[in-house]
């Protein structure tokens, strides 16, 4: 999203616990001055704000998950990739599936993922040393200045031989 020039606080909105089921993943809420709350796209008019007159305004810089659309990842107990099968899409591409670009997309989301979690993480250890110190949790301002400071994600390092596994489960999924 960097690549759109926006401010990244005018593209998110923060929800409270209790506005979304987060069961299995509750190391995705980031701990604010307000309370604990998850980051996600905001919306408008009940949709994406880069919907323009039904085209993506920012096609060559859309989010992983929109450039894997409409295929959707389902990981093993052990976190492998079991299946890659359309996600509920209304509209379904024709013809067979780009597979090496599906399966860079998917690497590179979870590549992605796993990053932000670990940011996640140590922002969340940052803000318990506060409060035992007895300081107030910082704000918004100062976690996009702690994820700006991170390391780019560029530089991230993509999972070897996943992208095989993810063509085979993409490419067994279609037959
Ligand atoms: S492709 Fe993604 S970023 Fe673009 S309009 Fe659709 S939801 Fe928004």
């Amino acid at each position: 999203m960097a690549a759109t020039g926006l401010d990244p606080a005018a593209l998110v909105d923060w929800l409270a616990p209790n506005e979304i089921d987060m069961t299995g993943e509750p190391e995705t809420f980031v701990r604010l001055r307000e309370g604990r709350r998850l980051m996600v796209l905001r919306h408008e008019r009940e949709g994406c704000p880069f919907l323009v007159e039904d085209v993506c305004s920012v096609h060559p810089h859309r989010p992983l998950a929109c450039a894997t659309f409409p295929y959707d990842l389902d990981l093993g107990l052990g976190g492998e990739p079991v299946v890659i099968g359309l996600a509920g899409a209304s509209c379904v591409p024709r013809g067979p599936p780009d597979v090496m670009r599906v399966a860079d997309c998917l690497n590179r989301m979870r590549a992605e993922l796993a990053d932000y979690a670990r940011r996640v993480t140590e922002w969340n250890r940052r803000q318990r040393r506060r409060l035992r110190l007895a300081r107030l949790p910082e704000d918004t301002d100062r976690l996009f200045a702690f994820l700006a400071r991170a390391r780019s994600l560029s530089a991230i390092p993509r999972p070897a031989g996943a992208a095989v596994d993810f063509a085979g489960s993409i490419a067994s999924d279609r037959r």
